[in-house]
């Protein structure tokens, strides 16, 4: 793409790439087009998109009008010293990172993907896999530049704003469209990571290990072999911190054992296998991991495994995948049981399940993170059962306080959606202060009645 704002109607979907809608995609090349394109004001509405990274429909606006944001990704300072960084909210993270990590900084939250732009982990609220530690990436902006739908620029801050500043961190685009952020980095003192990994034998295990280790570590997941019969939930457990620059060089590669990488191996091919081939390469992939401790990861592999694969989403076939994720509170890890029995049952196999135990949540009304236990599922589609077992399953999560997050989905019901959310009536209130006339639209809201509105 060239410098010049650009405009064409495209069909857009999420990085599932299920539920399309076609909208006039505008990107602005600069702020004063940004101003200019909101300032119309179409019926339809408008709301801003990042790198498509959700997987769901959060980022489409059927109809309406997406402002691609990734034209404005310009990094306006960096501090060394103090850690601090100011970039356009159209910035990737993997552009960010190519800026601090040779610095000694390090993202202080990443999701499993660099391709994401400060705005949009602003407004999903992303968590990584230090959240139990480091909570989630709002919590870590320490200012940023709101365009509201009058055409104000509001200048936001936690303590100063706090109402404006929290509604929009999870807020989903629907408050404003993010324009700057400051965010205070991490230090590092090298760019690898130090990694232990660990074999469990069932969920019972893996729960156990995760609760008894977790707190050692700033990173810690769960890989979970959810074809297992008898042994359902058995994985290997990742967790490690940043090396120092003496563990660098004191640590010589572990002879025999290759670069362990958080994922299957075969991860890649996930896409275009069924379910006997995903369950026979889950108990090699379990048989091949052993449990190691001290090895040295570069950045990519640890946190970014699938980044290594262009667009992989499209491997799924016309028929996209979906990625499920939920969080319940730490005593119903029942729920997890049930989710994995259910889907085990009816022989919907996920490609790729991932257990985490999340840090207590931030002050963001419709953030997802909340402190319990997070399950991700990936699941090719079609997957003729997958819509009534995960109906199924989101009533388990809705009765025991959990909730679904909604960066990544594509098929709740909208029942569901205020129970999940408790805090919705106290973000709606903001936002309405924000957008009284209900500028801000996307697919999901109207989906599932987000801001009120019929869907
Ligand atoms: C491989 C992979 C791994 C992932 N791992 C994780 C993970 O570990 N943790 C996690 O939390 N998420 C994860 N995600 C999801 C992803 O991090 C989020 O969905 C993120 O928000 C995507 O950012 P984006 O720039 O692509 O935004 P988009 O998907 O384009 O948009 C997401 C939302 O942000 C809003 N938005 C975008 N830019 C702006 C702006 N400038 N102002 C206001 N609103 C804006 C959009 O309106 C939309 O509501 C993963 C996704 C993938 C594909």
């Amino acid at each position: 793409m060239g410098s010049e704002t650009e405009s064409a109607r495209r069909l857009l979907t999420g990085w599932g790439r299920t539920a399309p809608s076609a909208a006039e995609v505008i990107r602005p090349a600069t702020t004063e087009a940004l101003v200019s394109a909101l300032s119309r004001r179409p019926a339809r509405g408008v709301i801003a998109r990042g790198l498509g990274r959700s997987y769901g429909d959060v980022a489409q606006n059927g109809g309406g009008t997406v402002l691609d944001m990734t034209g404005l990704d310009a990094i306006h300072a960096f501090d060394p010293d103090q850690g601090t960084i100011t970039v356009a909210a159209g910035c990737s993270l993997a552009a960010l990172l190519d800026r601090v990590v040779a610095a000694g900084w390090f993202l202080p939250v990443t999701p499993g993907t660099r391709f994401v732009t400060v705005g949009g982990a602003i407004a999903c609220d992303v968590h990584g896999k230090n959240h139990h530690r480091d909570g989630s990436f709002g919590e870590h902006v320490t200012a940023l530049t709101l365009l509201t739908a009058s055409g104000d620029m509001l200048d936001l801050t936690p303590e100063g704003t706090p109402d404006e500043f929290w509604a929009t961190v999870g807020g989903l685009g629907l408050t404003g469209i993010v324009i700057s952020a400051t965010i205070q980095l991490l230090r590092v003192d090298s760019s690898a990571i130090r990694v232990d990994t660990e074999r469990t034998a069932d969920l019972a295990e893996t729960f156990a290990k995760l609760r008894a280790s977790d707190d050692t570590y700033r990173y810690s997941v769960a890989w979970l072999d959810c074809a297992a019969a008898g042994r359902l939930g058995r994985g290997i457990a990742i967790q490690g911190d940043h090396a120092t620059r003496d563990e660098v060089d004191s640590v010589p590669p572990v002879p025999g054992l290759k670069p362990r990488i958080s994922s299957p191996r075969w991860l890649s091919l996930a896409p275009i296998l069924r379910s006997p081939a995903i369950s026979i390469l889950n108990e090699v992939h379990f048989r091949r991991a052993r449990t190691a401790a001290g090895q040295i990861e570069a950045i990519e592999p640890f946190f970014y495994p699938l980044d290594a694969v262009g667009d992989w989403n499209r491997m799924y076939g016309r028929g996209g995948f979906l990625q499920y994720q939920f969080v319940v509170p730490l005593d119903r890890e029942d729920v997890v049981h049930t989710a994995l029995e259910l889907l085990h049952r009816e022989r919907i196999r996920s490609t790729l399940a991932v257990l985490k135990r999340f840090g207590p949540g931030s002050r963001a009304p419709l953030s997802f993170p909340m402190l319990g236990w997070t399950l991700a599922l990936d699941i090719a589609l079609p997957a003729p059962r997958a819509a009534r077992v995960l109906a199924a399953i989101d009533e388990h999560v809705a009765e025991s306080g959990g909730r679904v997050y909604l960066a990544k989905d594509s098929r709740l019901r909208q029942e569901l959606v205020d129970v999940m959310n408790p805090r919705l009536p106290e973000w709606n209130t903001v936002r309405r202060r924000l957008d009284p006339d209900g500028v801000f639209q996307q697919d999901l809201a109207r989906r599932l009645g987000l801001t009120g509105a019929s869907p």
